[in-house]
């Protein structure tokens, strides 16, 4: 039987990670913070992957509470250090 614990380690950098199962049903490392996002106007980029507490996956930025458009966790891809260095060729 699996725990229902959704907190984990990291297996790159050892931080402390919660799994979140996105609406495609697939389960994506997040940072356990809650954080506030906002979605970039068209056109714009977005500096975070986020995953909303609907378990959708979408590019926003982070922002103040008063300019917030909901809440979600970060990926924790867009934030672990050595995954960084992974994705850049050793
Ligand atoms: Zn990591």
């Amino acid at each position: 039987m699996r725990s229902s614990n959704p907190f984990g380690t990291c297996a790159y950098c050892g931080s402390r990670i919660m799994w979140l199962r996105t609406k495609a049903g697939k389960n994506m490392p997040v940072d356990p913070e809650m954080i506030s996002y906002r979605r970039p106007e068209a056109g714009k980029k977005a500096a975070e992957k986020i995953v909303t507490q609907a378990g959708e996956v979408i590019c926003a930025d982070r922002v103040d509470n008063a300019l917030a458009e909901g809440v979600g966790y970060i990926s924790h891809f867009a934030t672990c250090i050595k995954a960084e260095k992974n994705k850049k060729r050793r």
